[in-house]
């Protein structure tokens, strides 16, 4: 068999490039040539170590823009060779509770790519075309950020994100980002809150109305400011650490809503009496439920502001020591995307 050289977190700490097969398509299979895969923040947990569900060794990845290369015979004509696609890395089990009430982003048992299975940070991998979503426009470095924006965009929709209501979106990495165009594009003001003014100026291009950085200003009182003193209606906690995690319930507004994206590595300590006596909705949100193609006709009404959430690129041999970096400094990077174009593969 042929082979191809592949991105591997072998434990926490250690990645290696190593040798894999190159797979060929089943009949209901497409085989997609790699052309940029993003590093995810689970890829970084995972690599610290933090993410409960990764498992070692693994390939990485799952944040995919790619090009057909060939097709099983059942697979239909939309996913011809030459098209270009990013995929949906999910795969749930279909009975758990989960899944049989419609909601697979949540299933018990769910494998996502570069987690629980192997990942596409590769060549060439082959996946199911019922995973699949073209574009004809998007480039594939558009394609790869479908997916991060896909769990924002799931975030807005648990908390029933609705025009004219003003939502504070805290952490404005790419999946708050996600949270925030997707408020944005349901005619929410947007309140974008972060420690980096990198990424406030990057907010403000998808769309934030008001941007709050809490290294020099504090939240509660600038929060007041711009809410006429009520709160947030929604707010949508996309760092997962515990102080942004009660920052959310003690901010909201009465009657208000919470979402929860950001896995908390620590157990949080709340003070309950704030979440009865505000009758506030506290709401988890995990993955993404049918959202790819709203992301995609989002991205191709080009408004959201790609070239500045791409950090860096970085080739097949540099992308182990790309992960190490952002570990070690992890505030300014929004996005790390690994080009397989410019990479040596095989
Ligand atoms: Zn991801
Ligand atoms: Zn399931």
């Amino acid at each position: 068999m042929m082979k191809q050289r592949a991105l591997v977190l072998v434990e926490p700490g250690k990645t290696e490039v190593r040798e894999i097969d190159i797979p060929s398509p089943k009949s209901d299979e497409a085989l997609l040539e790699i052309n940029t895969v993003g590093f995810c923040g689970g890829d970084l947990n995972g690599f610290r170590g933090l993410f409960e569900l990764q498992e070692y060794p693994n390939v990485l990845g799952h944040e995919v823009g790619a090009t057909i290369r060939e097709v099983g015979n059942e697979v239909p004509d939309a996913f011809k060779p030459g098209v270009r696609v990013t995929l949906n890395p999910y795969l749930n089990c279909g009975h758990c509770v989960s899944c049989r009430k419609g909601r697979p982003n949540a299933c018990q048992d769910n494998k996502t790519m570069g987690v629980r299975r192997p990942g596409a940070m590769t060549r060439f991998i082959t996946v199911p075309w019922q995973k699949l979503h073209a574009s004809s426009t998007l480039s594939t470095r558009e394609l790869a950020l479908v997916e991060p924006l896909t769990v924002g965009f799931h975030a807005a929709a648990r908390g029933r994100v609705s025009a004219g209501e003003k939502v504070a979106v805290i952490g404005c990495g790419i999946v708050g980002m996600g949270a925030l165009a997707a408020s944005v594009h349901r005619g929410a003001e947007v309140i974008a809150v972060d420690i980096d003014d990198a990424k406030m100026r990057t907010a403000k291009l998808a769309g934030a109305a008001h941007t709050i950085n809490t290294t020099n200003v504090d939240l509660h009182e600038a929060l007041m400011e711009i809410t006429d003193g009520d709160g947030p209606d929604v707010i949508i906690e996309a760092v997962g650490n515990p102080a942004t995690y009660r920052a959310a319930v003690e901010e909201v507004a009465y009657t208000g809503r919470v979402v929860y994206i950001g896995y908390a590595k620590k157990p949080v300590d709340y003070s309950t009496g704030t979440f009865v006596r505000k009758e506030i909705e506290i709401l988890g949100s995990r993955n993404c439920l049918g959202d790819f193609p709203d992301v995609i006709s989002y991205l191709e009404a080009g408004k959201f502001p790609v070239d500045a959430v791409i950090s860096r690129v970085v080739s097949l041999d540099e992308a182990g020591a790309a992960l190490a970096d952002w570990s070690a400094n992890p505030g300014p990077i929004t996005k790390i995307m690994v080009d397989f174009d410019n990479s040596v593969t095989q």
